[in-house]
């Protein structure tokens, strides 16, 4: 097999050693003679399965027991949906941090529900910073405070967490949950589509405080309602079993990694070589606020835009994949989440380092 790295922003690499397991395990599940696959989703071996990921998931965040864990469906983009249709609870506006065009969709969407107010936006400097916390107008009537710790387009990260009092603090964590240790009980609600830094898509994790659910929209439809999901062990419906179980891989994974703090150190020191080698010289350049350049999403560009194309093309050839940044940022974008090994991100260093010695 051909040895890449692939930077793609998600659907996204996962670790070998789980694609390994997932390999070994594909049509003979432990002494099964099934594949996980073709398994009842409330048979004994997949209950199995899905009660392991949901204790490991738990160890690692430190989930205090009055939260939910929901496995789901509908990807990030359904949680758009649901947390105003359940976190409402008899209001009538919510609190959104605009940070870039995670943030807009999920406010967009927010706004079919309620009254949105953008308590804070960073659209005037192009997304590429935080918005400083002094000028934020959040509202102590709002239902809850939505915002995007990290913005996987704009490779923007908060590297701290908001204080909202009372009023619970809802986190699109797609792009970055299990990054590093998180402290849970700041949050009301946290959600993230799995296809960033936890496996398949296809699946969708909830982390709800139990309090905040049951009391939703008369409008809701059964599968959008947090609750008859908690008290059907998300398995309301069929559930997204072979997700469910790859995550369940990569939790394990990470606990064999030295979990979250571990996790964090590798991640740090990946992104931190990457800006260096991207600050190091002027024919690269961050577009990012360094205080808030994301660990996870590193968009850069060339000065010279008029080699994106050689870039990339020559990248391909080396075996650095899906470079090409998003198409609303342009120039590049490396995606460097859990499962890239650090020999990606050194791999890729040299051959920026190469090409700008053949070309600048
Ligand atoms: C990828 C992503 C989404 C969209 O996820 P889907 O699973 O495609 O709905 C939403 N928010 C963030 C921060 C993302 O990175």
């Amino acid at each position: 097999m051909t040895a890449v790295y692939n930077f793609s922003a998600g659907p996204a690499t996962l670790p070998g050693a789980v694609l390994t397991r997932a390999r070994e395990e594909l049509l003979d599940w432990h002494g099964s003679g099934m594949s996980v696959m073709e398994m009842s989703h409330r048979g004994t071996h997949f209950m199995s399965i899905a009660q392991q990921a949901e204790a490991d998931l738990r160890e690692l965040l430190v989930i205090p027991s009055d939260y939910h864990v929901l496995f789901l469906q509908g990807g990030a983009t359904s949680q758009f949906s649901m947390v105003p249709m359940n976190l409402l609870r008899g209001r009538r506006q919510a609190d959104y941090i605009n940070t870039g065009a995670w943030s807009k969709k999920a406010i967009a969407e927010a706004r079919r529900y309620c009254s949105v107010n953008v308590a804070a936006s960073s659209e005037d400097s192009s997304f590429t910073t935080i918005p400083s916390v002094d000028n934020w107008q959040l509202d102590p009537g709002a239902a809850y405070v939505h915002y995007t710790p990290n913005e996987t387009i704009g490779g923007v990260e908060f590297d701290w967490i908001p204080e909202t009092g009372a009023v619970p603090l809802v986190a699109d964590m797609s792009s970055t949950i299990l990054s590093r240790p998180l402290d849970v009980t700041r949050f009301g609600l946290i959600y993230a589509g799995a296809q960033k830094n936890i496996g398949p898509a296809g699946l969708t994790v909830v982390i709800v405080r139990s309090e905040l659910v049951g009391d939703v929209l008369d409008c809701t439809p059964a599968m959008f309602n947090y609750q008859s999901h908690a008290e059907n062990g998300s398995m309301l419906n069929t559930p997204p079993t072979f997700g469910w179980y790859l995550a369940g891989l990569v939790f394990q994974w990470i606990r064999e990694q030295g979990g979250l703090e571990a996790m964090a150190e590798v991640n740090q020191r990946k992104a931190g070589k990457l800006y260096e080698a991207i600050d190091r010289s002027d024919f690269y350049n961050s577009p990012v606020d360094p205080r808030y350049r994301s660990w996870m999403n590193a968009p850069f560009i060339l000065a010279d835009d008029s080699l994106d194309a050689e870039f990339l093309s020559q990248a391909g050839d080396a075996g650095l994949l899906n470079l090409k940044g998003h198409r609303s940022v342009g120039g590049m974008r490396a995606s460097i989440y859990n499962a890239m090994p650090e020999a990606g991100v050194n791999a890729l260093i040299d051959f920026m380092a190469e090409f700008e010695r053949s070309r600048g």
